[in-house]
């Protein structure tokens, strides 16, 4: 059976100042040392990218832009291009957060082309996907996912399996304390694996990582990382707060 390695990343959105970041990500980069069986990753304001990049780059620590622009330079204010955010030392960009779909009409077509390019300037992509409360009403879940993570991957070679981590978050448990039960993110999980297997072919497809996110909490986390297809989690806000995001990393292995 192919191991992966899980991997939780912290969305801080639009929180936290420069001095805010460094404290949260100096107390994280803290206690990796003992946290060696998983990858951990942050992914602060554009503003303080760079000062905690500098502060945790002697550690494992990933950092991760929340968001990118899928031109390489030019006329498009306010935002920041792929080689940006490469020049800038993070490893992971986080793409079609269900917040830049409902916001910003990203759609699957633009997480497409970025992630070409996040792969073709050596970062990794986070793709996220997620079905709304209609659509999980409607029993469109798996046509949903399906077709948000077919139209994320079309075109790209099974060889970057590896770099890519899919997030699935059900939109209707974003930030709304509402979590998907262990059942509900298995299933929407193991349906993920089955696409993955199909898209990117049995070997490739299996070391895609499949990241949970939505109300992720210390006391909720065990139960989701103990399922076959959950591979770690992409949190938001209880990532804000050193001690229960290292309460979310500390999750209990045995469960
Ligand atoms: C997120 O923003 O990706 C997220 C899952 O948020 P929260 O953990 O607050 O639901």
């Amino acid at each position: 059976m192919t191991q992966r390695k899980p991997i939780i990343i912290g969305n801080w959105k639009m929180n936290c100042t420069i001095a805010e970041s460094l404290d949260l990500a100096s107390k994280l980069r803290d206690v990796l040392g003992g946290l060696r069986d998983i990858e951990v990753g942050i992914s602060p304001p554009f503003t303080a990218l760079s000062e905690v990049v500098k502060r945790v780059q002697d550690s494992d620590l990933i950092v991760a832009a929340q968001h990118c622009h899928v031109e390489d330079g030019g006329a498009f204010t306010g935002e920041t291009s792929i080689p940006m955010i490469a020049d800038l030392g993070c490893s992971h960009v986080l793409l079609g957060h269900s917040e830049r779909r409902q916001y910003f009409g990203e759609d699957d077509r633009g997480v497409n082309a970025k992630a070409k390019k996040v792969l073709a300037a050596g970062m990794r992509p986070v793709i996220c996907i997620g079905e709304r409360l209609s659509e999980r009403e409607a029993n469109q879940t798996f046509e949903v996912v399906g077709r948000q993570l077919a139209g994320a991957l079309e075109g790209l070679p099974a060889s970057v399996a590896e770099q890519i981590v899919v997030a699935y978050e059900p939109v209707w448990a974003i930030g709304t304390g509402k979590t998907a039960s262990t059942a509900q993110a298995q299933e929407v999980h193991g349906f993920l694996r089955g696409q993955l297997l199909e898209i990117l072919g049995a070997e490739a497809g299996a070391t895609v990582r499949i990241q949970y996110g939505g109300s992720v909490k210390p006391e909720n986390i065990s139960g989701l990382m103990a399922q076959p297809d959950v591979d770690g989690a992409l949190v938001g806000g209880a990532s804000l707060n050193a001690e229960s995001f290292i309460g979310i990393l500390k999750y209990d292995r045995q469960a």
